[in-house]
């Protein structure tokens, strides 16, 4: 079991950049070969330094059997890794307690063989993105809204990546001349006023490199709001630097949506940059992929978007894995969403309940799924129920041609008819926590006094 920052950090390559390197030079393209970390690396110095985090990657089997000498019976990784890139930042690499599948954070940074099943329905490119690119980088589906792909660079690949036929094959950047045929079509398309920026991770620029996407982007009037995608809070969080967030913050409104999916990922470096990004006004927001053996579990998610919204993070979206090549083994059942979605209806608050979302194949884009509510509808009643099972007649507007509903009667027949037929109101779950809460202390209606 490997789970301290120092059994990581001591197996990591020697820093290759000067102790006093200015916060943001470009991290080393090549880190040096492995050798015992410094004192300075063990009392955390560099380990705090993004760049160090950056240039200290584990991007080989050699280097992933250094961290966990307990791999070497498991199968070759050098084809697969040669398909599907990794790249495992040390901070992430020091959350893993137990190097097997069994381990969350395992499963989502270390390549297995799994994903090399390949069922004839996966594709590379499901969501077609490559068939909404008007100009290459940006990605126009939505009315409204548009994607940027700044870099195909991450800090750490998911295993679970959407974009695996793009993320880390090549790292590059978005050069000047794209950028700014991207804004010359923004420009053109005024109906576009919310743009995403996304990759690869956006954050594994350079600061300045991303102050040029977002002036470039600033400059078209009709775009309103600016969201970065990024994963970088997660397995990177010594990036969200003081310097980073003063930048940032000249270019409000700038919303970020971030990808926590276990509530192990929620440590406290994780929560510190989540709190320097909200104090800089950036509101939030979390988009979580539903992953077999990860995090498919209610209490799971239930205890994940708890931690999220102590953090002052918005759980927005559950994904629905995508039918993307090379994670199959990751996919569940869609009835699963569907019963963390339910578990989660009246035990958590709103506030802190993620819309639960396929990205439909063929480009159809992101559809909410959830429980149904709706139990059945007549021109005078919708019959709805809660999350207790109480079916509960909600009258629609009165109408005079319709007819008047039939009086709610004690003697009426219970069945779901009665309430179309306003011959009832409710049908009431024998018992539940809150009838027996309003039966212990306010069994009778208020009266004017009380409400007072
Ligand atoms: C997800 C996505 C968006 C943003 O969708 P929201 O529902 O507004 O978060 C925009 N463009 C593309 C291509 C997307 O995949």
């Amino acid at each position: 079991m490997i789970s301290t920052r120092d059994s990581a950090s001591e197996s990591a390559p020697e820093p290759t950049l000067p102790a006093g390197a200015a916060e943001d030079e470009p991290p080393p393209s090549c880190p040096a070969p492995p050798s015992p970390a410094t004192e300075n690396a063990r009392a955390g110095k560099r380990w705090d330094d993004w760049r160090w985090q950056m240039g200290h990657r584990i991007r080989t089997p050699k280097q992933l059997l250094t961290l966990f000498p307990e791999l070497r019976h498991s199968p070759d990784l050098t084809p697969l890794i040669g398909k599907y890139p990794m790249a495992i930042t040390p901070y992430y690499a020091s959350l893993i307690q137990e190097a097997a599948p069994s381990d969350p954070i395992f499963q989502m940074c270390v390549p297995q063989m799994q994903e090399l099943i390949d069922p004839p329905f996966l594709s590379a490119d499901p969501l077609e993105e490559c068939h909404d690119m008007p100009v290459p980088g940006l990605i126009h589906r939505y009315p409204d809204r548009a994607l940027v792909i700044a870099t195909t660079t991450c800090s750490t690949y998911c295993r679970h990546c959407t974009r695996k036929r793009v993320a880390g094959t090549r790292e590059s950047t978005i050069g000047k001349q794209r950028l700014e045929q991207i804004a010359d079509y923004l420009g053109k398309h005024p109906e576009i006023h919310d743009v995403i920026i996304s990759g690869g991770d956006p954050l594994t620029m350079r600061t300045e490199q991303l102050e040029v996407v977002l002036a470039t982007l600033r400059r078209v009037p009709s775009v309103q709001i600016l969201r970065i995608g990024t994963r970088v809070p997660v397995v990177l969080p010594q990036r969200i630097t003081e310097a980073l967030c003063a930048m940032l913050k000249r270019y409000h409104p700038v919303w970020i949506n971030t990808h926590f999916n276990h509530p192990r990922e929620l440590t406290l470096e994780s929560r510190q940059a989540c709190e320097r990004l909200a104090d800089a006004g950036v509101p939030l927001g979390n988009q979580s992929v539903l992953l077999r053996g990860v995090n498919d579990a209610p209490q799971t998610i239930e205890a994940l978007c708890r931690g999220l919204v102590q953090m002052r993070v918005r759980p927005y979206y559950l994904y629905q894995c995508d039918l993307v090549r090379g994670v199959e083994h990751f996919r569940t059942r869609l009835s699963r969403g569907i019963e963390i979605m339910e578990y989660l209806r009246g035990r958590l608050s709103g506030l802190a309940i993620p819309m639960f979302v396929v990205d439909a194949p063929r480009g159809g884009g992101k559809i909410p799924v959830l429980p149904t509510y709706v139990v059945t509808q007549s021109p005078t009643h919708t019959v709805l129920r809660n999350y207790e099972g109480m079916l509960i007649a909600y009258p629609e507007p009165y109408e005079p041609g319709l007819g008047a509903a039939a009086e709610p009667s004690e003697t009426s027949a219970p069945g779901v008819w009665e309430l179309t037929a306003g011959r009832n109101t409710v049908i009431r779950p024998e018992q539940s926590v809150r009838l027996t809460r309003r039966q212990a202390c306010c069994p009778t209606a208020c009266t004017s006094e009380a409400s007072e």
